[in-house]
């Protein structure tokens, strides 16, 4: 059994740490190469201490004189900026490249790594959600894999290998509802900004876990499902599940369904995308069935959380539109966490920049740049 070598990118945050974690706990089959942080150089430092990678990226040369004081060796490299990260996602050492950073800031890294011929575990689903089909078409191209990190989509992933896709009539992805699952509509509008943060089955970084809330991560998942698994959105359900116990599930044309369960950590599906196609025993604890006791599904609440539609007519609609609604919720949520505006205006910017987007095809990667920076605009002005 090999060691995989892995870049990760986004080493500091949520999945990031994960990461760290299981390379840790499998130490001879992951190894990180490579790794990549933002603002947060302390913690930068810190993991690659403990896992000691050839080469990083930071921000900037100042960033990087902190990350040195701070370093108890020496890296091989430390790139510099984007373009530094577009090095890192292609460095030699490694086999697999791990995208955790959050938003749009992950697809020219994930593009450079696809380049390179790199495997990709992806957590960051934004990456699919504004450029799948160009980033799906170079994949192919390239001969590179896909391996999703994302919960709902390694659950998918493990119940589909070794299936027949002419067999598989519908998949279904699980959402836990977020915190907001039982309110009153009329509640939606008091929200504050620790109620939204406070996620009843997940530790997520702050972006993801507002898109939890708001279900918009729901709807992003259902247009990476769409990539990821070549299935048209009508044959992609959303059920809510408050106990985060199954990740997904594939119906197959016979009725039967499966799906793939464990305890709602990161470290599940990171870990598998990691050691695929092998399993590896870690210290991942298993469910135990009579402790959970039951189970329960329920419709989303559609009308109120209006973040479902939006994602099914973005992915209807197709060309520059998903990453419109991509770009429309990032600036949204970040001026809700900068306490500008209400929870519900979120949607309600996003639904306007929207119906203002003309429908344009994704010809071309600068096109889907240009309407995401556009619509960046937009939703600015309009959450002003
Ligand atoms: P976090 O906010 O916890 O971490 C984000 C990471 O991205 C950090 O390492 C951060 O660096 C880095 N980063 C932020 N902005 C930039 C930038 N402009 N350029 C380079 N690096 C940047 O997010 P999560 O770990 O929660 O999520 C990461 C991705 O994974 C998201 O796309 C999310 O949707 C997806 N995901 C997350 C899950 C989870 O459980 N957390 C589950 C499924 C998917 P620094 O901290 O140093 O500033
Ligand atoms: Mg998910």
């Amino acid at each position: 059994m090999s060691c995989r070598n892995i870049v990760l990118l986004g080493a500091t945050g949520s999945i990031g740490r994960s990461a760290c974690r299981v390379a840790r706990d499998l130490p001879g089959r992951v190894r990180i190469t490579g790794m990549s942080g933002f603002r947060n150089i302390d913690r930068l430092a810190a993991e690659a201490n403990a896992l000691r990678p050839e080469a990083l990226a930071v921000p900037d040369g100042a960033a990087e004189a902190v990350l040195r004081a701070k370093l108890e060796y020496a890296p091989a490299r430390i790139f510099h900026g984007e373009e530094g990260l577009a090095t890192l996602a292609g460095w030699e050492g490694a086999d697999t490249v791990l995208v955790a950073i959050v938003g749009t800031g992950g697809l020219q890294p994930t593009l450079a790594a696809i380049k390179a011929g790199k495997d990709i575990a992806l957590a960051s689903k934004e990456v699919l959600v504004v450029a799948g089909e160009i980033v799906m078409a170079q994949a192919a191209k390239h001969g590179c894999r896909i391996l999703p990190v994302d919960s709902e989509h390694n659950a998918i992933f493990q119940c589909l290998e070794g299936r027949d896709p002419g067999q598989v009539k519908k998949l279904i992805l699980t959402a836990s509802g977020g915190p907001f699952r039982t309110w009153p509509a009329d509640k939606l509008r008091m929200v504050t900004r620790d109620e939204a943060l406070r996620h009843p089955t997940w530790r997520m970084g702050e972006k993801i876990t507002i898109d939890s809330a708001t279900l918009f991560n729901k709807g992003l998942e259902m247009i990476e499902a769409r990539w990821l698994f070549g299935v048209g959105i009508n044959r992609i359900d959303v059920v809510i599940h408050p106990q985060s116990i199954i990740h997904s599930m594939v119906e197959f044309i016979d009725g039967s369904v499966l799906a793939q369960m464990s305890h709602s950590d990161m470290r599940f599906p990171i870990q598998y995308a990691l050691t695929w196609p092998d399993r590896i025993a870690g210290s991942l604890p298993p469910l135990e069935f009579a402790k959970l006791g039951r189970l329960d599904f329920e419709e989303p609440r559609c009308d109120d959380f209006p973040a479902l539609d939006l994602a099914r007519q973005a992915a209807e609609r197709g060309g520059v539109v998903p990453a419109v609604l991509n770009a429309a919720n990032e600036v949204a949520v970040a001026e809700f966490l900068a306490g500008r505006i209400a929870f519900p205006r979120i949607w309600e910017v996003v639904a306007a920049v929207m119906e203002r987007t003309p429908d344009a095809g994704a010809d071309s990667l600068e096109a889907l740049l240009a309407a995401d920076r556009e619509a960046r605009r937009e939703a600015a002005r309009l959450a002003a």
